[in-house]
């Protein structure tokens, strides 16, 4: 997709985001836009990063490695929001500032150990299965606690919060019923000493609801560089 456009759609995006906020009675500086440039060309993220864009997010590892080091001279910061496998970690640990899909301890584990020693702590958020959907990565709500303790201990990463990837539905109520399980859940856990101050939810199709409901991530990919092909 051609700069100037990307870059209306960044404007875009930020006049949803700022829109929404003010429907929940949020600030618009508690909620941060991600934008998902996976499949998409550095090329197109440098349009992206001249609109004032600086974090991005990719979810197949290869492709996003060779990005991240192609675009090292800009001042970007990088979120992991694939499927994690174990042959993949070292290469998380090293070119990523967060991971927002762990959903194990021996995924934690390694990249606790992987972590370069002159990087500073890598952000994770616990992926949470809340539509039970077999497809879809993530715990289930009951094993997100205990995980949430063993990753609190581990000292290359830093835990922030909660994500979730619910079932698409059109229905604003749904998809509203959905994020507030997550934010519930997050309160627990805060409720339990756990310290959390993320809550990555919302797409292009369903980020008014998540504002609604808390986020403080929105992962943005089609309503800023256009439909994936
Ligand atoms: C692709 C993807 C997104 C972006 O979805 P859009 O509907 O294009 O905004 C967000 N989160 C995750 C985990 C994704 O894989």
């Amino acid at each position: 997709m051609n700069s100037s456009l990307i870059q209306e759609n960044i404007r875009h995006v930020q006049q949803r985001i700022e829109t929404a906020s003010k429907d929940a009675a949020r600030l618009r500086s508690e909620i941060r836009l991600l934008a998902v440039s996976k499949t998409r060309t550095a090329q197109e993220i440098i349009a992206a990063c001249q609109a004032g864009q600086t974090a991005f997010g990719e979810n197949y590892v290869t492709e996003a490695v060779r990005k991240i080091e192609t675009l090292s001279d800009y001042q970007l910061e990088w979120h992991y929001i694939g499927g994690i496998q174990s042959n993949k970690t070292r290469l998380i640990a090293t070119h990523f500032s967060w991971v927002h899909t762990i959903a194990s301890l021996k995924h934690a584990k390694r990249l606790n150990e992987q972590r370069p020693a002159e990087l500073p702590p890598l952000n994770i958020c616990i992926q949470v299965n809340i539509s039970h959907e077999q497809s879809k990565g993530g715990l289930m709500e009951d094993d997100v606690l205990p995980l949430a303790r063993e990753i609190a201990q581990l000292k290359r990463l830093k835990l922030r919060g909660l994500m979730a990837l619910p079932a698409p539905t059109g229905d604003f109520e749904k998809q509203r019923k959905n994020f507030s399980i997550l934010r519930k859940l997050s309160e627990k856990l805060q409720s339990e000493g756990v310290e959390l101050d993320t809550l990555s939810m919302g797409m292009t199709a369903d980020m008014e609801a998540a504002i609604a409901e808390g986020a403080t991530i929105v992962r943005i990919g089609t309503a800023i560089f256009g439909p994936r092909t």
